[in-house]
């Protein structure tokens, strides 16, 4: 299963409970704040998402939607 995920850099809250939670590593810190002063997380190609939806269960603020291909 593959997959891949959005990130509304907006609704983010820089806690990294979806870093914590994504078994693959796709989701990684990031370094530029967003209007509310924090730093979204990104993702990274090194790693693939598999649509699994952990980071989005996770996430406090609903700021990631997952799609699977
Ligand atoms: S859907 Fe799963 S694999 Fe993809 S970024 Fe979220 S936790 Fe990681
Ligand atoms: S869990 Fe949600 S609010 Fe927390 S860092 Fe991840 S995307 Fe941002």
């Amino acid at each position: 299963m593959k997959g891949f995920i959005k990130i509304n850099k907006e609704l983010c809250k820089e806690c990294h409970l979806c870093i914590i939670a994504c078994p693959q590593g796709h989701i990684i810190a990031g370094k530029e704040y967003n209007a509310q002063g924090y730093r979204p997380v990104c993702t990274t190609n090194e790693k693939e998402c598999n649509g699994c939806a952990l980071c989005a269960t996770m996430c406090p603020d609903i700021a990631i939607e997952v799609y699977r291909e």
